[in-house]
């Protein structure tokens, strides 16, 4: 049985509104409002939801770049929030993250070289000779020739920018990489190229990931479990084929029947979902997708469902699952 590498329990983030007038907080957005999942060692675990559900704003909670307001995030058995400054560099060298533009990652005044060279130094790692030779070793791995390192930024296409993201984001050997749409900036056939490329350095390296993007077919294909997130909740959490032959939440199944099928034979009835997801400032009492479920009943608009456990980690948060 594998380990937990990251256990996340009932994690909160909140944004706090300060009035225009007099600067009192006058309310929160709640961007995560107490969610709850975990990881194990070689696993990746899909992340999808609507823009603006909490998606990346859990992965930056998780790395606390944005601080969290409760909750906790304990990786390999150390509480990230509760860890000091110094704690904190040692785990953030562990845990890596990738974001969706690789132009807007890199520096362009700075030569690619020296951006990996200079990872290394901030964290300490060898001396300038050995630090050269680890960023060749890095950049040669992820498929670039070495003789480009003294290139700037601009001088690559976008897969071979998203290509030394990933050189930079392994280089201080990581154990979590949380890849926030990695490949939702690039043309199809790059695509490919690049999740190709992850799958490599995860069997090689031994990485964990958490995969956030709104392809479901993309996320489908890398993941071995998927969240699927709305208004800032984990409303269904499964193993992928589970979850894509049983959706069992009226949003994952949304979501699902949006994807698109070549198959005549096997076309899904589209469920469109009416209107907008509601502000996380002010997120709907009782259950937060009641505003646009089709299948609502009076009870979701009082009383917020509990995680349903439907048994091989398949867990839903919908009052009538069971009747499903
Ligand atoms: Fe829809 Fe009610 Fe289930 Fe929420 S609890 S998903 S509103 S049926």
């Amino acid at each position: 049985m594998q380990e937990n590498i990251l256990e996340i329990k009932d994690l909160k983030i909140h944004f706090p509104i300060k009035g225009k007038i007099i600067p009192r907080v006058v309310g929160n957005v709640k961007a995560v409002d107490g969610i709850s999942f975990s990881i194990k060692q070689g696993e990746t675990l899909g992340l999808v939801g609507e823009s603006g559900c909490g998606k990346s704003t859990t992965s930056r909670g998780i790395l606390r770049l944005i601080e969290p307001k409760a909750g906790q995030v304990i990786f390999e058995g150390k509480d990230v929030i509760k860890s000091s400054k110094k704690e904190l560099k040692e785990i953030r060298k562990k845990m890596q993250l990738v974001f969706q533009d690789p132009f807007a990652s890199l520096n362009p005044k700075m030569r690619v070289g020296d951006m990996l060279e200079e990872v290394l130094y901030v964290h300490r790692i060898g001396n300038p000779k050995e630090r050269k030779k680890i960023a060749e070793n890095y950049f040669e791995m992820v498929g670039l020739n070495k003789k480009y390192m003294t290139r700037f930024p601009h001088e690559f296409s976008g897969g071979q920018r998203q290509r030394i993201v990933f050189a930079r984001a392994i280089a201080l050997n990581p154990k979590l990489v949380i890849c926030d749409e990695p490949v939702s900036a690039l043309d199809v056939s790059i695509q490919a190229q690049i999740i190709n490329l992850m799958e490599e350095l995860k069997n090689r390296l031994g990485l964990t990931y958490i995969f956030i993007a709104h392809d479901l077919s993309v996320v489908k294909h890398v993941s071995d479990r998927i969240a699927v997130m709305y208004l800032g909740k984990i409303v269904e959490i499964a193993d992928t084929e589970e979850l894509f032959a049983n959706p069992r939440h009226p949003y994952t199944k949304a979501l699902f029947s949006a994807i698109p099928v070549c198959d005549p034979e096997n076309k899904v009835k589209k469920i469109t979902l009416e209107g907008d997801m509601p502000s996380p400032l002010d997120p709907p009492k009782g259950c937060r997708f009641h505003t646009r479920c089709y299948k609502a009943k009076d009870i979701c608009k009082e009383k917020a469902p509990q995680e349903i456990d439907l048994g091989g980690g398949h867990l839903v948060s919908c009052h009538f699952v069971k009747n499903d």
